[in-house]
């Protein structure tokens, strides 16, 4: 691909029927409107020298000098410092996202510290600055509607609660999520945030989601915006880590495997991005629990959609991996048309042949399946061996980490991404160790401060009803 200069980055639809667009305006309209994601034209590349110097550097500085290059100079670095520091300041550790090791040649690496408990803080703090800054030059409004398994949600009200330009609808599915998570989206009492109970399942509400996009006079009248990871502010806000790591461990000079436990794909896809960008990350490992749409597709060529199933790690239990249409445009050499087929297809039969596109990309990837029993024994025997408590979603990682090491990868860092604190599923925790982890102080009042939720079925115009109803872009506000 040829390299451009960052001030030229657009972006493309991964279906190819949807202009190209400037950073600001992807991150505004979040899915193109040919129903495709939005992907750089190029990937940047850093040197050597410049990956190396992020070891020691303070997280801002890293998340400042990775999203540079993709923001086509529409803020200045100094700003952007000043935006990811304030973004940061309300993590509970100085380091935003330590590392821990945990055993031989075995790293967690915790992104739970920020003000939801879970790794979506590490994205959404950052877009929703870089969302308010954007809008704010421009003086424009949006309305953000997502769908969450539980963490998103959370994260997205906690970020714009107060946001004089956003509002934000979040849909999770009713009784699947824990009671902490669900406090998290129903007890802030800003009036832009609204937390929707969906009578249905996460692919319900995602695809709720996507049919208030596709609706395009809805979508232009309500100006809606994404945060889910089909924005593509969210997959370069989840460099950071992976950079901030890899530099920890000996990036560049030494290869390492990442362990991702994986939903949307998203974050897993972050790490290929990191990669694209010239991180040594040699595998990525794809680890699912028993919602194993992806480790099937990995193994058998067929994406091929099942029936979800409840799991200790909620996050993960999803069918409809959305990122997983931007690993396809990359895999087959960005073929827009094979892309836009084969979505077209997975509508239609709920199941696709990947054909060729997979196999160059099997070496990088690796993808395993995690199963409730492997989850209980690995919580169990890290807490045992080294007083370690992992949540179910952050043990996936670290079994599938365990699993993929072999004789000859043993001595390189496998890290294992810790995307949830294990207070956040004390229900979980108290059923496989018999503890109930304590919040963290700054969340005492979480759990008797009063809830404010409405229930929808899962009914597109019931939800845009309550959409239309809610957003100050209808109510025609001044911006
Ligand atoms: C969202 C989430 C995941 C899955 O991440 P994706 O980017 O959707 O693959 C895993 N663990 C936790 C705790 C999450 O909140």
């Amino acid at each position: 691909m040829p390299s451009e200069s960052p001030s030229s980055l657009r972006y493309v639809s991964t279906r190819g029927e949807a202009p190209e667009l400037s950073f600001e305006d992807a991150l505004l309209a979040g899915l193109a409107r040919d129903g495709g994601l939005y992907m750089p034209k190029a990937w940047p590349k850093l040197s050597h020298e410049t990956i190396a110097a992020f070891a020691g550097k303070p997280f801002a500085e890293v998340a400042a000098s990775l999203l540079e290059p993709y923001l086509g100079g529409c803020i200045p670095r100094g700003e952007l410092i000043t935006l990811a520091r304030d973004a940061y300041a309300r993590f509970g550790h100085p380091a935003v996202t330590p590392l821990v090791q945990i055993d031989r040649s075995l790293w967690v690496l915790e992104l739970f510290h920020g003000p939801t408990l879970a790794f979506k803080d590490v994205a959404m703090q950052l877009l929703a600055r870089l969302m308010e800054r954007v809008l704010g030059t421009r003086g424009e409004r949006l309305t953000i509607v997502a769908a969450t398994s539980g963490d998103t949600g959370g994260a997205a009200i906690e970020a714009f609660r107060g946001s004089s330009r956003v509002d934000a609808v979040v849909l999770f599915p009713q009784g699947r999520i824990s009671d902490v998570q669900r406090r998290m989206m129903t007890t802030a009492p800003e009036p832009n945030v609204h937390a929707v109970a969906i009578e249905g399942t996460f692919d319900d509400c995602q695809a709720l989601v996507k049919a208030m996009f596709n609706d395009l006079a809805f979508r232009d009248r309500l100006q809606l915006g994404a945060i889910n990871s089909i924005n593509w502010g969210r997959i370069i806000a989840q460099l950071t880590y992976y950079f901030v790591a890899g530099a920890a461990l000996g990036s560049p000079h030494r290869p390492m495997s990442f362990s991702v436990p994986t939903g949307n794909f998203g974050d897993v896809f972050a790490g290929y991005c990191a990669k694209a960008m010239g991180l040594p990350a040699e595998r990525l490992v794809i680890a699912t629990n028993e919602n194993d749409i992806l480790y099937r597709a990995w193994g058998t060529g067929m994406y091929t959609q099942a029936d979800v199933v409840a799991t200790t790690s909620p996050s993960m239990d999803i069918q409809v991996s959305s990122n997983f249409e931007r690993f396809l445009f990359e895999a087959t050499g960005r073929d827009a048309a094979f892309v836009r087929n084969k979505m077209n297809g997975l509508r239609q039969s709920r199941s696709i042949g990947l054909g060729e596109a997979m196999v160059p990309y099997r070496e990088s990837f690796i993808a395993e399946r995690v199963d409730q029993a492997a989850v209980t024994d690995c919580i169990r025997r890290v807490k045992a061996d080294s007083g370690y408590l992992l949540d179910p979603h952050s043990a996936c990682a670290v079994v599938a980490a365990r699993k993929t090491m072999t004789s000859q990868s043993q001595h390189i860092p496998h890290i294992a991404l810790a995307t949830a604190h294990p207070a956040k599923f004390p229900d979980a925790m108290q059923t496989i160790v018999g503890e109930r982890p304590n919040l963290p102080p700054r969340l005492a009042r979480l759990m008797s401060d009063p809830e404010r939720i409405a229930v929808l079925p899962n009914d597109l115009a019931a939800v845009e009803r309550f959409v239309e109803d809610r957003s100050a872009c209808r109510r025609g506000a001044a911006a």
